[in-house]
């Protein structure tokens, strides 16, 4: 059904990793030509006309994200990624945490979302602690329930895990932590594709969330955080463009977001992630779960039938991706014999170590669905990973 839009689609490949980057719309390859063809200057700096429209194409670009998320304009940081954009936050957390302070990810969060806490609280002598996941891949919320003290500064929890695939109930969470007087910080890496995100409604303090896997450019991340939680993030990098007044003595910083970004930012890739994002609004959020629910339905229905399979968490509440493994075969050796006949799947433990070790895996195979799919595709996946099966058992 969308197919079209994406350039890189021939005959032949059947790509079904979108969770690890979405393949890109020609709308959004054409705004990032056209940029650097006719419009490209560096930004904030200088005087003349291209500057000054390179800047306003930089900042509307801010303004597009900011509504995507039912955001203020003044509460986007652009970053590089979603890893960047968390990094920001908990190296401002290392300076603030002290001996006796906690923090709470999930086992399930991908290494983003969870070495950089570790990290902070190695740094602080601030306590690291995991709640846990049932079987059925969903969070354990009384474990969570009991994690959570009066000595939790922050919980940082994803929207959508990038192995497990099941929408989290982040409101629960949230309020539950706001009660306490937490802050929350959801990783919306993979949750951002799926469904619209009100920030407002979610009431969360920071989100994070990646351009490539919304069907725009890599190199451009957002960091959004309410107001009067940005103003109280320190500097995260030091440089040009983040400073007010520098001199020999002292240096005094801009006001945001400038002061959290340094440097020359990705200018082309954040009004190429405008672009995704003006493209997914226009096909509208109904028709991209329609679309996507319709789909994963019938991967989940094939897959279900297959012997052998063991799927990381209950089938039945996913959505976008699935995680499995077969039993007797190691993945890597399926995702050979799958590229082979031109089928992109993604082996290993997806940068959830912990979340393989609960479930005392190395590995497993994802399969993780975008926009261009369509059943032809799943089925044509389906008949591969049996012609793969058969060729070990
Ligand atoms: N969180 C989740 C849930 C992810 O899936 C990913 C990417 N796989 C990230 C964070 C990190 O995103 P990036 O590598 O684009 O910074």
């Amino acid at each position: 059904m969308f197919k079209e839009d994406f350039p890189i689609f021939d005959d032949q490949l059947i790509y079904l990793d979108s969770a690890a980057s979405s393949q890109k719309p020609k709308p959004v390859l054409d705004t990032m030509l056209s940029f650097y063809t006719h419009q490209y200057s560096n930004v904030h700096r200088g005087t003349c006309a291209l500057a000054s429209r390179a800047t306003q194409m930089y900042e509307d670009a801010r303004q597009t994200v900011a509504d995507f998320i039912s955001a203020d304009k003044k509460e986007i940081i652009f970053t590089k990624g979603a890893t960047e954009a968390i990094n920001l936050v908990a190296s401002g957390y290392a300076q603030t945490l002290k001996t006796g302070d906690e923090v709470l990810v999930c086992i399930s969060e991908h290494h983003a979302n969870f070495v950089p806490w570790q990290q902070a609280c190695l740094k602080s002598g601030a306590t690291f602690k995991v709640f846990g996941i049932l079987p059925d891949g969903t969070w354990d919320m009384d474990d969570f329930n009991k994690k959570l003290t009066t000595k939790t500064k922050l919980v940082a929890i994803a929207g959508m895990s990038n192995v497990l695939g099941v929408l989290n109930p982040v409101k629960e969470i949230i309020n539950f932590a706001h009660k306490n007087g937490v802050k929350v910080l959801v990783d919306s890496a993979q949750s951002i594709c799926h469904s619209a995100i009100d920030v407002k409604k979610m009431d969360c303090d920071y989100l994070a969330f990646s351009g490539h896997k919304i069907y725009g450019p890599t190199g451009i991340g957002v960091l959004y955080a309410k107001k009067e939680v940005l103003e109280q993030l320190p500097p995260y990098q030091f440089g040009g463009d983040m400073i007010d007044i520098v001199s020999v003595e002292k240096t005094t910083f801009a006001q945001l977001p400038a002061r959290l970004e340094a440097g020359t930012p990705p200018i082309a890739e954040a009004i190429g992630l405008s672009s995704a994002l003006d493209y997914v609004q226009q096909i509208g959020w109904d028709k991209v779960q329609a679309h996507g629910k319709c789909v994963f339905t019938h991967l989940i229905q094939q897959l279900k039938e297959m012997k052998d399979i063991q799927f990381l968490g209950n089938p039945d509440l996913k959505s976008g991706l699935v995680s499995f493994n077969i039993n007797g075969i190691h993945p890597n050796d399926l995702s050979m014999i799958l590229s082979k006949q031109n089928v992109c799947v993604r082996v290993g433990h997806h940068c959830a170590m912990p979340l393989h070790q609960f479930f005392n895996l190395s590995a497993s195979i994802r399969v993780s669905l975008g926009l261009y799919n369509n059943e032809q595709d799943v089925d044509t996946f389906v008949v591969a990973l049996k012609k793969a099966i058969g060729f070990f058992k």
